[in-house]
C-alpha cells in the first residue's frame, strides 16, 4: 500500500465511525506564546479541551503537520542519526470532544491496525498507564480490560508516567494513555529476544506508532489535578512509522514517503544510499531538514535570527553542513529538492505547490548566505581543535563562530562531538550577554523576523540582533 492510500484509509475509515474530517492547521504558530510551532495535532483543539470553544463536531479526524524541534518536544538531535525521529512528520489524529471514551477509541485502533492495514497482531504490543504514587493515581485497569479483549495480557506492559501520563505542559489538560507498538525485526531476532523488552527502550525496530491519550484532567497552576468537565480522547499515529510497518521497511527512509528525496539527492551527489554510514546520515538530515523549513517558510515563518524564525535557521543550516562535508555540495542545493516534496505532496498540502518558487527562493538566499562564511568557519573550528589542549570549546570561540561565521550553538556542538570533544555553554552565554548589553548600550536597532529576497537584494549573516529568547532556545538545544 503506498503512502497516499495509507493516509486516505486513515481518514476514510473515521469518517464513516463518524468523524468529521478536517485540515491541517498550520505549523507555525503565531498567537500561541507558550509554543512556537505546531507539535502535535491536539495543538489546534486545546481550547475544546479546556471547555473555551465549542467544537463544530463532537468526531473530527485529520492528518497534521508536526514540527519537534524546541520546548519540550525536542526531537533533533535523533533526527537523521535514527531512522524514526523527524523534526517535521505528520500526525494522523481522531478526536472526540465529550463523546466517544477508552472503549471505541481502543476499538476502533485495533479494528484499523489489524483488519484495515493488516498489521500481523503477533507483532503489536500496547502500554497503558501503570498509575503515579504523586499524583494518586492507579493503574488504568480500564484501559487494560479493553485491551484484554483483542490481544494477550502479556503483550499488555503498564508504562510509566513520563511515557503514559499525556501533558500538554506545566498546566492544561492531560490524562493516561495507552500506546501501540509495532515489532519490525526478524523472525529471528524475535526469536533471541522478546518483544516487550525493548517496548520503550529506544529499539530502532521496535517502535511506538499510535499513541491514544484519554483526556479526563486539568493540571492546575498549582500542580494539582482537577476533572475536566467532559471526558475527551485525542489519538496521534506518527504517519512515516505507519507506512514503515505497513510498508514492511524498518526504516521510515525506506518508505515511497522519503524515497524520492534520498534519490534525487544521491543522483545529485553521485552517492548510492546505504553505500555508508557517514553519507546515509546526511541524506537522511537533508531529506528530513528539507520538510520542516519547507513548510515552515510556506506556513509564514521564514528563517532570521530570532525566536521561531531562527530554529528554521538553524536546521537549515545544521542540513547545509551536512551536505557540504559529507556530500560535498559547495554550491546551494536544498532549494532544489523543494518542487519534488511539493509534487509529491500536492494533493494533500496544496500549500507548497502553491508557493514553490517562493520557497525555493527564500531557501536558496539562506543557503548561499552560510556557504559564504560555511567553509572558513570549519577551518577556524579545524585551528581551534588543533591548538585545543584540553577537550573544550570555550565559550568566546563558540561566540566567534556564532558572530563571525553563523554558526548556530548546536552546530557547533555537533561538529565537537563528532571529533569527540565539548562545547562551554555557559562561557558561551556569557558572551552573548556581553554583547547583549554591548548592543544595547549601543542603542543598536534589532532586526525582526523578516529578510527581504530578491535579485538585487543580498542578505548577509550580522549576528548583531540576537534576543534573550534565542539564548533561551540555545540552552534547551543543549540541556
Ligand atoms: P517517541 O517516544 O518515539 O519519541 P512520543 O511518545 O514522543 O514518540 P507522541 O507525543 O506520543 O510521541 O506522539 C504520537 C505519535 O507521533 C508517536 O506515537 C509517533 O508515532 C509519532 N512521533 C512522535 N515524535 C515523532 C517524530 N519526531 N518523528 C516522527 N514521528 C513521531
Ligand atoms: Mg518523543
Ligand atoms: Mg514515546
Ligand atoms: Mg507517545
Amino acid at each position: 500500500m503506498d503512502s497516499g492510500s495509507i493516509r486516505r484509509k486513515f481518514l476514510e475509515f473515521f469518517e464513516k465511525k463518524g468523524h468529521q474530517i478536517v485540515p491541517s492547521a498550520p505549523l507555525v504558530l503565531k498567537n500561541d506564546p507558550t509554543l512556537l510551532f505546531t507539535n502535535s495535532g491536539m495543538v489546534q483543539f486545546k481550547d475544546c479541551f479546556l471547555g473555551n470553544t465549542t467544537p463544530k463536531s463532537s468526531r473530527v479526524a485529520d492528518t497534521q503537520k508536526c514540527l519537534r524541534v524546541s520546548g519540550k518536544h525536542n526531537d533533533l538531535e535523533e533526527v537523521g542519526i535514527d531512522t524514526y525521529h523527524h523534526t517535521m512528520f505528520e500526525m494522523l489524529g481522531n478526536w472526540s470532544f465529550g463523546d466517544y471514551f477508552k472503549k471505541d477509541a481502543i476499538a476502533w485502533a485495533w479494528e484499523l491496525l489489524t483488519e484495515e492495514y493488516k498489521l500481523p497482531k503477533d507483532r503489536l504490543y500496547v502500554t497503558v498507564f501503570g498509575g503515579d504514587k504523586g499524583d494518586g493515581l492507579p493503574v488504568d485497569e480500564e484501559a487494560k480490560g479493553l485491551w484484554k479483549a483483542f490481544i494477550d495480557e502479556e503483550r499488555i506492559l503498564h508504562g510509566s508516567k513520563k511515557d503514559n501520563f499525556w501533558e500538554m505542559g506545566e498546566s492544561g489538560p492531560c490524562g493516561p494513555c495507552s500506546e501501540i507498538h509495532v515489532d519490525l525485526r526478524s523472525d529471528e531476532e524475535v526469536k533471541k529476544v522478546p518483544g516487550k523488552t525493548l517496548v520503550n527502550n529506544d529499539h530502532p525496530q521496535v517502535v511506538e506508532i499510535w499513541n491514544l491519550v484519554f483526556m479526563e484532567f486539568n493540571r492546575k497552576a498549582d500542580g494539582s489535578l482537577e476533572k475536566l468537565p467532559a471526558q475527551h480522547v485525542d489519538t496521534g499515529m506518527g504517519f512515516e512509522r505507519l507506512c514503515m510497518a505497513i510498508q514492511g521497511k524498518t526504516s521510515n527512509y525506506d518508505t515511497d514517503v522519503f524515497q524520492p528525496l534520498i534519490t534525487f539527492i544521491g543522483e545529485a551527489a553521485n552517492v548510492k544510499y546505504k553505500a555508508d554510514e557517514k553519507t546515509d546520515i546526511a541524506m537522511r538530515v537533508m531529506a528530513d531538514h528539507v520538510r520542516a523549513v519547507s513548510f515552515a517558510i510556506c506556513d509564514g515563518q521564514l528563517p532570521s535570527n530570532t525566536g521561531a524564525g531562527y530554529v528554521i535557521r538553524r536546521i537549515l543550516r545544521r542540513a547545509v553542513r551536512y551536505g557540504f562535508t559529507f556530500l560535498d555540495f559547495k554550491e546551494p542545493f536544498i532549494y532544489k529538492l523543494v518542487p519534488v516534496l511539493a509534487n509529491q505532496l500536492k494533493d494533500v498540502f496544496g500549500e507548497l505547490k502553491a508557493q514553490e518558487d517562493y520557497v525555493s527562493k527564500v531557501i536558496f538566499e539562506e543557503e548561499a548566505s552560510f556557504l559564504r562564511t560555511l567553509e572558513k568557519g570549519l577551518k577556524r573550528i579545524d585551528a581551534i581543535i588543533q591548538e585545543k589542549k584540553d577537550k573544550v570549546i570555550a565559550g568566546d570561540q563558540v561566540f566567534e563562530l556564532y558572530d563571525t561565521f553563523g554558526f548556530p550553538v548546536d552546530l557547533t556542538s555537533l561538529i565537537a562531538r563528532e571529533r569527540g570533544l565539548s562545547i562551554d555553554e555557559t562561557g558561551f552565554e556569557t558572551e552573548m550577554k556581553k554583547q547583549k548589553d554591548r548592543s544595547k548600550a549601543a542603542a543598536s536597532k534589532e532586526t525582526g523576523d523578516w529578510m527581504s529576497i530578491g535579485d538585487d537584494v543580498k542578505t548577509e549573516f550580522t549576528g548583531y540582533d540576537s534576543l534573550e529568547e534565542d539564548v533561551k532556545l540555545v540552552k534547551y538545544r543543549i540541556i
